[in-house]
Protein backbone atom coordinates (compact mmCIF):
# COMPACT_ATOMS: atom_id res chain seq x y z
CA UNK A 1 0.00 0.00 0.00
CA UNK A 2 1.15 3.37 -0.68
CA UNK A 3 2.30 5.69 2.33
CA UNK A 4 -0.80 8.39 2.77
CA UNK A 5 0.40 12.01 2.60
CA UNK A 6 -2.19 15.20 3.03
CA UNK A 7 -3.07 16.55 -0.51
CA UNK A 8 -0.40 18.78 -2.56
CA UNK A 9 0.16 22.26 -0.98
CA UNK A 10 -2.24 21.50 2.51
CA UNK A 11 -0.34 20.97 5.48
CA UNK A 12 -0.79 20.27 9.08
CA UNK A 13 -0.39 22.33 12.04
CA UNK A 14 1.55 20.47 14.51
CA UNK A 15 0.63 20.43 18.76
CA UNK A 16 4.58 21.47 18.78
CA UNK A 17 3.10 24.76 17.00
CA UNK A 18 -0.41 25.45 18.33
CA UNK A 19 0.61 27.94 21.02
CA UNK A 20 1.92 30.16 18.67
CA UNK A 21 -1.35 29.76 16.60
CA UNK A 22 -3.36 30.44 20.07
CA UNK A 23 -1.18 33.20 20.83
CA UNK A 24 -1.92 34.71 17.55
CA UNK A 25 -5.95 34.45 17.54
CA UNK A 26 -6.19 35.34 21.15
CA UNK A 27 -4.54 38.57 20.03
CA UNK A 28 -7.39 39.06 17.54
CA UNK A 29 -10.12 38.33 19.68
CA UNK A 30 -8.32 40.22 21.93
CA UNK A 31 -7.92 43.69 19.63
CA UNK A 32 -11.17 42.79 18.21
CA UNK A 33 -13.14 42.80 21.70
CA UNK A 34 -11.43 46.00 22.45
CA UNK A 35 -12.29 47.77 19.35
CA UNK A 36 -16.32 46.16 19.22
CA UNK A 37 -16.18 43.72 16.54
CA UNK A 38 -17.56 40.49 16.92
CA UNK A 39 -16.92 37.68 15.43
CA UNK A 40 -18.64 35.62 12.68
CA UNK A 41 -18.26 32.18 11.28
CA UNK A 42 -18.88 31.13 7.87
CA UNK A 43 -18.57 28.19 5.86
CA UNK A 44 -15.23 27.79 4.05
CA UNK A 45 -17.65 26.34 1.18
CA UNK A 46 -19.81 28.95 -0.85
CA UNK A 47 -21.53 28.54 -4.26
CA UNK A 48 -18.59 29.61 -7.12
CA UNK A 49 -20.89 32.20 -7.84
CA UNK A 50 -20.60 34.34 -4.98
CA UNK A 51 -16.78 34.60 -5.87
CA UNK A 52 -17.62 35.76 -9.17
CA UNK A 53 -19.54 37.95 -8.98
CA UNK A 54 -18.08 38.80 -5.48
CA UNK A 55 -14.59 39.06 -6.49
CA UNK A 56 -14.93 39.51 -10.14
CA UNK A 57 -14.22 37.52 -13.03
CA UNK A 58 -11.21 39.12 -14.69
CA UNK A 59 -9.40 38.91 -11.55
CA UNK A 60 -6.00 36.77 -10.75
CA UNK A 61 -7.99 34.87 -8.25
CA UNK A 62 -11.05 34.40 -10.32
CA UNK A 63 -9.56 33.65 -13.45
CA UNK A 64 -6.63 30.92 -11.82
CA UNK A 65 -6.60 30.94 -8.77
CA UNK A 66 -9.68 29.37 -7.19
CA UNK A 67 -10.28 25.75 -5.84
CA UNK A 68 -13.41 25.28 -7.45
CA UNK A 69 -15.19 21.54 -7.82
CA UNK A 70 -18.60 20.06 -8.61
CA UNK A 71 -19.97 18.41 -6.22
CA UNK A 72 -22.32 15.25 -6.67
CA UNK A 73 -25.49 17.10 -7.37
CA UNK A 74 -23.69 19.38 -10.25
CA UNK A 75 -23.29 21.85 -7.97
CA UNK A 76 -20.38 24.51 -8.43
CA UNK A 77 -18.78 24.83 -5.22
CA UNK A 78 -15.50 26.88 -4.34
CA UNK A 79 -13.23 26.55 -1.45
CA UNK A 80 -13.39 30.24 -0.13
CA UNK A 81 -10.39 32.03 -1.32
CA UNK A 82 -10.91 35.06 0.88
CA UNK A 83 -13.64 35.92 3.70
CA UNK A 84 -15.07 39.36 2.55
CA UNK A 85 -17.55 37.85 0.10
CA UNK A 86 -18.93 35.44 1.94
CA UNK A 87 -19.13 37.44 5.35
CA UNK A 88 -21.04 39.88 2.90
CA UNK A 89 -22.80 36.54 1.59
CA UNK A 90 -24.33 35.96 5.19
CA UNK A 91 -24.93 39.77 6.42
CA UNK A 92 -27.58 40.15 3.28
CA UNK A 93 -28.89 36.64 3.95
CA UNK A 94 -29.55 36.92 7.28
CA UNK A 95 -30.68 40.64 7.40
CA UNK A 96 -28.00 42.12 9.53
CA UNK A 97 -28.30 45.41 7.65
CA UNK A 98 -31.08 47.34 8.81
CA UNK A 99 -31.30 50.82 6.96
CA UNK A 100 -30.48 53.59 9.55
CA UNK A 101 -29.09 50.84 11.58
CA UNK A 102 -25.92 50.83 13.90
CA UNK A 103 -22.55 49.92 12.17
CA UNK A 104 -22.08 46.28 11.98
CA UNK A 105 -18.52 45.35 13.00
CA UNK A 106 -17.47 41.82 12.39
CA UNK A 107 -13.98 39.89 12.39
CA UNK A 108 -13.40 36.47 11.38
CA UNK A 109 -10.57 34.05 11.72
CA UNK A 110 -10.13 30.62 9.73
CA UNK A 111 -8.59 28.62 6.55
CA UNK A 112 -8.54 30.22 2.95
CA UNK A 113 -7.70 28.39 -0.19
CA UNK A 114 -5.96 29.00 -3.21
CA UNK A 115 -5.83 26.28 -6.36
CA UNK A 116 -1.95 27.78 -6.81
CA UNK A 117 1.51 26.11 -7.04
CA UNK A 118 2.50 25.46 -3.52
CA UNK A 119 5.93 27.55 -2.94
CA UNK A 120 8.09 28.39 -0.10
CA UNK A 121 5.34 30.08 2.41
CA UNK A 122 2.74 29.61 0.62
CA UNK A 123 0.06 26.48 0.71
CA UNK A 124 -2.94 25.59 -0.96
CA UNK A 125 -4.79 26.31 2.51
CA UNK A 126 -4.17 29.12 4.34
CA UNK A 127 -5.20 31.18 7.18
CA UNK A 128 -6.27 35.15 7.74
CA UNK A 129 -7.63 37.38 10.45
CA UNK A 130 -10.32 39.44 8.34
CA UNK A 131 -12.56 42.53 9.74
CA UNK A 132 -15.31 43.96 8.40
CA UNK A 133 -17.64 47.11 8.90
CA UNK A 134 -20.50 47.72 6.99
CA UNK A 135 -22.76 50.65 7.21
CA UNK A 136 -20.49 53.78 8.46
CA UNK A 137 -19.43 55.98 5.32
CA UNK A 138 -17.42 57.99 7.28
CA UNK A 139 -13.77 58.63 7.57
CA UNK A 140 -13.16 57.68 11.47
CA UNK A 141 -13.87 54.19 11.13
CA UNK A 142 -11.68 53.35 8.41
CA UNK A 143 -9.19 55.10 10.62
CA UNK A 144 -10.95 52.75 13.77
CA UNK A 145 -10.36 49.51 11.70
CA UNK A 146 -7.15 50.29 10.35
CA UNK A 147 -6.17 51.04 14.10
CA UNK A 148 -7.63 47.82 15.53
CA UNK A 149 -5.29 45.93 13.02
CA UNK A 150 -1.79 48.24 13.90
CA UNK A 151 -2.73 47.16 17.37
CA UNK A 152 -3.17 43.03 16.45
CA UNK A 153 0.37 43.44 14.93
CA UNK A 154 1.80 45.14 17.79
CA UNK A 155 0.16 43.14 20.16
CA UNK A 156 2.19 40.19 18.75
CA UNK A 157 5.29 42.41 18.97
CA UNK A 158 5.91 43.05 15.22
CA UNK A 159 8.32 45.50 14.66
CA UNK A 160 9.30 48.36 12.22
CA UNK A 161 5.71 48.62 10.68
CA UNK A 162 4.65 50.85 8.16
CA UNK A 163 1.17 52.29 6.87
CA UNK A 164 0.60 52.83 3.45
CA UNK A 165 -2.43 55.03 2.75
CA UNK A 166 -3.67 55.94 -0.66
CA UNK A 167 -7.32 57.07 -2.40
CA UNK A 168 -8.52 55.24 -5.11
CA UNK A 169 -11.62 57.47 -5.31
CA UNK A 170 -15.23 56.92 -5.99
CA UNK A 171 -16.88 56.35 -9.60
CA UNK A 172 -17.47 59.66 -10.29
CA UNK A 173 -13.94 60.73 -10.24
CA UNK A 174 -11.75 57.74 -10.74
CA UNK A 175 -12.88 57.24 -14.92
CA UNK A 176 -11.02 60.44 -15.41
CA UNK A 177 -7.75 58.67 -13.62
CA UNK A 178 -8.83 55.71 -15.64
CA UNK A 179 -8.70 57.89 -18.61
CA UNK A 180 -5.44 59.49 -18.24
CA UNK A 181 -3.71 56.14 -17.02
CA UNK A 182 -4.63 54.75 -20.78
CA UNK A 183 -3.45 57.59 -22.35
CA UNK A 184 -0.29 57.79 -20.41
CA UNK A 185 0.56 54.15 -21.56
CA UNK A 186 -0.41 54.46 -25.41
CA UNK A 187 2.71 53.61 -27.27
CA UNK A 188 4.79 51.82 -24.12
CA UNK A 189 2.59 48.62 -24.89
CA UNK A 190 5.87 47.01 -25.66
CA UNK A 191 7.82 47.81 -22.32
CA UNK A 192 4.81 45.82 -20.34
CA UNK A 193 4.67 42.51 -19.03
CA UNK A 194 2.15 40.26 -20.98
CA UNK A 195 -0.21 40.36 -18.00
CA UNK A 196 0.03 44.12 -18.06
CA UNK A 197 -0.47 44.12 -21.87
CA UNK A 198 -4.07 42.07 -20.99
CA UNK A 199 -5.23 44.39 -18.06
CA UNK A 200 -4.35 47.72 -20.15
CA UNK A 201 -7.89 47.89 -21.75
CA UNK A 202 -9.71 46.28 -19.10
CA UNK A 203 -8.08 47.38 -15.78
CA UNK A 204 -5.72 49.74 -16.53
CA UNK A 205 -5.46 50.58 -12.29
CA UNK A 206 -3.53 47.00 -12.21
CA UNK A 207 -0.51 48.22 -14.06
CA UNK A 208 0.27 50.37 -10.85
CA UNK A 209 1.07 47.35 -9.06
CA UNK A 210 2.81 45.37 -10.94
CA UNK A 211 5.85 43.65 -9.49
CA UNK A 212 7.67 43.19 -12.60
CA UNK A 213 10.54 45.59 -12.85
CA UNK A 214 9.68 47.63 -16.11
CA UNK A 215 5.93 47.89 -15.15
CA UNK A 216 6.93 49.23 -11.96
CA UNK A 217 9.08 51.83 -13.30
CA UNK A 218 6.09 52.94 -15.76
CA UNK A 219 4.47 53.03 -13.05
CA UNK A 220 6.53 55.15 -10.64
CA UNK A 221 6.05 57.93 -13.38
CA UNK A 222 2.23 57.53 -14.12
CA UNK A 223 -0.97 59.91 -13.36
CA UNK A 224 -1.74 59.44 -9.71
CA UNK A 225 -4.95 59.15 -8.50
CA UNK A 226 -4.64 62.30 -5.75
CA UNK A 227 -4.86 65.01 -8.36
CA UNK A 228 -8.34 63.27 -10.00
CA UNK A 229 -9.77 63.22 -6.63
CA UNK A 230 -13.46 65.02 -5.90
CA UNK A 231 -14.00 67.40 -3.17
CA UNK A 232 -16.05 64.84 -1.14
CA UNK A 233 -13.08 61.79 -1.61
CA UNK A 234 -10.41 64.60 -0.71
CA UNK A 235 -12.18 64.95 2.18
CA UNK A 236 -12.62 61.51 2.98
CA UNK A 237 -9.05 61.07 3.00
CA UNK A 238 -7.39 63.31 4.91
CA UNK A 239 -10.35 62.68 7.59
CA UNK A 240 -8.50 59.14 7.68
CA UNK A 241 -5.26 60.63 7.66
CA UNK A 242 -6.01 63.03 10.39
CA UNK A 243 -8.03 60.40 12.49
CA UNK A 244 -4.95 58.19 12.08
CA UNK A 245 -2.63 61.17 13.58
CA UNK A 246 -5.12 60.91 16.35
CA UNK A 247 -4.01 57.23 16.93
CA UNK A 248 -0.46 57.82 16.92
CA UNK A 249 0.17 56.64 13.25
CA UNK A 250 1.98 58.14 10.73
CA UNK A 251 0.59 56.89 6.93
CA UNK A 252 2.86 57.16 3.95
CA UNK A 253 1.07 57.96 0.82
CA UNK A 254 1.21 55.47 -1.99
CA UNK A 255 -0.15 56.31 -5.36
CA UNK A 256 0.72 53.06 -6.61
CA UNK A 257 -1.23 50.76 -3.91
CA UNK A 258 -4.42 49.92 -5.64
CA UNK A 259 -7.41 47.33 -5.81
CA UNK A 260 -8.25 45.62 -9.10
CA UNK A 261 -11.77 45.76 -8.30
CA UNK A 262 -14.34 47.88 -8.91
CA UNK A 263 -16.67 47.86 -6.02
CA UNK A 264 -13.32 49.52 -3.99
CA UNK A 265 -13.50 53.18 -3.46
CA UNK A 266 -11.84 55.58 -1.36
CA UNK A 267 -9.52 54.45 1.39
CA UNK A 268 -6.77 51.85 0.80
CA UNK A 269 -4.04 51.04 2.73
CA UNK A 270 -1.64 48.00 3.71
CA UNK A 271 1.19 47.71 6.19
CA UNK A 272 4.24 46.44 5.24
CA UNK A 273 6.51 45.24 8.32
CA UNK A 274 10.12 44.89 8.30
CA UNK A 275 10.59 41.74 10.43
CA UNK A 276 8.80 40.26 7.17
CA UNK A 277 10.96 41.58 4.65
CA UNK A 278 10.26 45.17 3.09
CA UNK A 279 8.47 44.47 -0.43
CA UNK A 280 5.75 42.35 1.30
CA UNK A 281 2.64 43.88 2.49
CA UNK A 282 1.53 41.88 5.89
CA UNK A 283 -1.64 42.68 5.90
CA UNK A 284 -4.30 45.14 3.24
CA UNK A 285 -7.48 46.70 3.11
CA UNK A 286 -9.54 49.45 2.44
CA UNK A 287 -13.06 50.42 1.70
CA UNK A 288 -15.56 49.17 -0.90
CA UNK A 289 -18.64 50.85 -0.32
CA UNK A 290 -20.40 48.89 -3.78
CA UNK A 291 -20.10 45.31 -2.98
CA UNK A 292 -23.12 45.03 -0.69
CA UNK A 293 -25.48 45.96 -3.63
CA UNK A 294 -23.52 43.99 -6.41
CA UNK A 295 -24.24 40.65 -4.40
CA UNK A 296 -28.01 41.66 -4.07
CA UNK A 297 -28.00 43.48 -0.95
CA UNK A 298 -28.99 47.31 0.12
CA UNK A 299 -27.03 50.18 -0.70
CA UNK A 300 -24.71 49.74 2.39
CA UNK A 301 -20.89 51.44 2.60
CA UNK A 302 -18.36 48.89 3.81
CA UNK A 303 -14.84 49.06 4.35
CA UNK A 304 -12.55 46.03 6.47
CA UNK A 305 -8.60 44.55 5.88
CA UNK A 306 -7.60 40.89 5.71
CA UNK A 307 -4.05 39.64 7.39
CA UNK A 308 -2.39 36.46 6.40
CA UNK A 309 -1.23 34.47 9.53
CA UNK A 310 1.26 32.07 8.13
CA UNK A 311 4.29 34.49 8.25
CA UNK A 312 2.99 35.94 11.73
CA UNK A 313 3.33 32.46 12.83
CA UNK A 314 6.70 31.77 11.57
CA UNK A 315 7.84 34.69 13.01
CA UNK A 316 6.76 34.37 16.02
CA UNK A 317 7.89 30.70 16.42
CA UNK A 318 11.35 31.77 15.60
CA UNK A 319 11.44 34.62 17.91
CA UNK A 320 9.71 33.41 21.18
CA UNK A 321 10.31 29.70 21.00
CA UNK A 322 7.09 29.23 22.63
CA UNK A 323 5.84 25.82 23.83
CA UNK A 324 2.83 24.15 25.15
CA UNK A 325 2.49 24.70 29.00
CA UNK A 326 3.48 20.82 31.02
CA UNK A 327 0.77 19.35 32.94
CA UNK A 328 0.04 19.70 36.54
CA UNK A 329 0.97 16.47 37.63
CA UNK A 330 2.40 12.86 36.03
CA UNK A 331 1.02 9.72 37.27
CA UNK A 332 3.95 7.10 37.29
CA UNK A 333 2.14 3.91 37.59
CA UNK A 334 5.70 1.97 39.11
CA UNK A 335 3.39 -1.42 39.55
CA UNK A 336 0.55 -3.47 37.75
CA UNK A 337 -1.64 -2.90 41.55
CA UNK A 338 -1.23 0.70 41.35
CA UNK A 339 -3.35 1.44 37.60
CA UNK A 340 -6.72 1.22 39.62
CA UNK A 341 -6.09 3.43 42.08
CA UNK A 342 -3.84 5.93 39.42
CA UNK A 343 -6.86 5.60 36.93
CA UNK A 344 -9.39 7.41 39.98
CA UNK A 345 -6.77 9.62 41.56
CA UNK A 346 -6.37 10.73 37.80
CA UNK A 347 -10.35 11.21 37.35
CA UNK A 348 -10.52 13.12 40.52
CA UNK A 349 -7.87 15.40 40.13
CA UNK A 350 -8.54 16.54 37.00
CA UNK A 351 -12.53 16.66 38.29
CA UNK A 352 -10.99 19.54 40.33
CA UNK A 353 -9.40 21.23 37.43
CA UNK A 354 -5.79 20.27 37.23
CA UNK A 355 -4.32 19.24 34.05
CA UNK A 356 -3.09 15.33 34.38
CA UNK A 357 -0.98 13.00 32.20
CA UNK A 358 -0.70 9.20 32.75
CA UNK A 359 0.70 6.06 31.05
CA UNK A 360 -1.57 2.95 31.85
CA UNK A 361 0.81 0.68 32.36
CA UNK A 362 3.51 -0.22 35.00
CA UNK A 363 7.27 0.87 33.86
CA UNK A 364 10.48 1.60 35.83
CA UNK A 365 10.76 4.60 38.08
CA UNK A 366 13.71 5.77 35.71
CA UNK A 367 11.34 5.72 32.28
CA UNK A 368 8.22 7.37 34.52
CA UNK A 369 10.55 10.18 34.99
CA UNK A 370 12.18 10.50 31.88
CA UNK A 371 8.75 10.67 30.74
CA UNK A 372 7.52 13.48 33.05
CA UNK A 373 10.65 15.40 32.21
CA UNK A 374 9.92 15.16 28.34
CA UNK A 375 6.57 16.76 28.82
CA UNK A 376 7.81 19.04 31.40
CA UNK A 377 5.38 18.22 33.91
CA UNK A 378 5.20 20.30 36.90
CA UNK A 379 4.97 17.55 39.48
CA UNK A 380 4.92 13.51 39.44
CA UNK A 381 2.62 11.18 41.81
CA UNK A 382 5.11 7.68 42.28
CA UNK A 383 2.52 5.22 42.94
CA UNK A 384 4.16 1.99 43.33
CA UNK A 385 4.33 -1.31 45.33
CA UNK A 386 5.14 0.53 48.60
CA UNK A 387 2.75 3.40 47.99
CA UNK A 388 0.28 0.99 47.39
CA UNK A 389 0.71 -0.96 50.61
CA UNK A 390 1.12 2.33 52.62
CA UNK A 391 -1.99 4.05 50.69
CA UNK A 392 0.47 7.27 50.48
CA UNK A 393 1.58 8.01 47.29
CA UNK A 394 4.80 9.68 46.76
CA UNK A 395 4.54 13.19 45.28
CA UNK A 396 7.58 15.11 43.94
CA UNK A 397 7.97 18.75 42.67
CA UNK A 398 9.93 18.80 39.78
CA UNK A 399 11.19 22.27 40.11
CA UNK A 400 12.30 22.46 43.68
CA UNK A 401 13.15 18.70 43.99
CA UNK A 402 11.36 18.12 47.14
CA UNK A 403 9.26 15.19 48.05
CA UNK A 404 6.18 14.70 50.54
CA UNK A 405 3.62 11.85 50.51
CA UNK A 406 0.27 12.08 49.97
CA UNK A 407 -3.14 9.57 50.84
CA UNK A 408 -3.92 9.16 47.34
CA UNK A 409 -7.27 7.80 47.74
CA UNK A 410 -8.16 11.22 48.69
CA UNK A 411 -7.85 14.03 46.06
CA UNK A 412 -7.75 17.25 48.21
CA UNK A 413 -4.67 15.68 49.77
CA UNK A 414 -3.45 17.29 46.30
CA UNK A 415 -4.94 20.87 45.89
ZN1 LIG B 1 -14.65 61.01 -5.79
ZN1 LIG C 1 3.27 44.16 -15.42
Amino acid sequence: MSRLTAARGFKDISPQDIPTWRLIEDAARKMAGLHDFQEIRTPILERTSLFARGIGDATDIVEKEMYTFADKGGDSLTLRPEATAGIVRAVIERGMLESGGRPLKLFALGPMFRYERPQMGRQRQFHQLDAEVFQDPGPLVDAEVIGFLWAFLRELGLGGLTLSLNSLGCPQCRPRHREALVKYYQGEEKALCPDCQRRLSHNPLRLLDCKNSDCRALAGKAPVMKEFLCPECGAHIEGVSLALTDLGLAPVWDSTLVRGLDYYCRTAFEVLSGDLGAQNAVAGGGRYDGLVSALGGPDAPAVGFAVGLERLALLLKERAGLSAAGPDYYVAILDPAALGPAFRLTGALRARGFTVAADWEAGSLKSRLRRADKIAAKKVIMLGADEIASGQATVRDLLTKEQASAPFADPEAFA
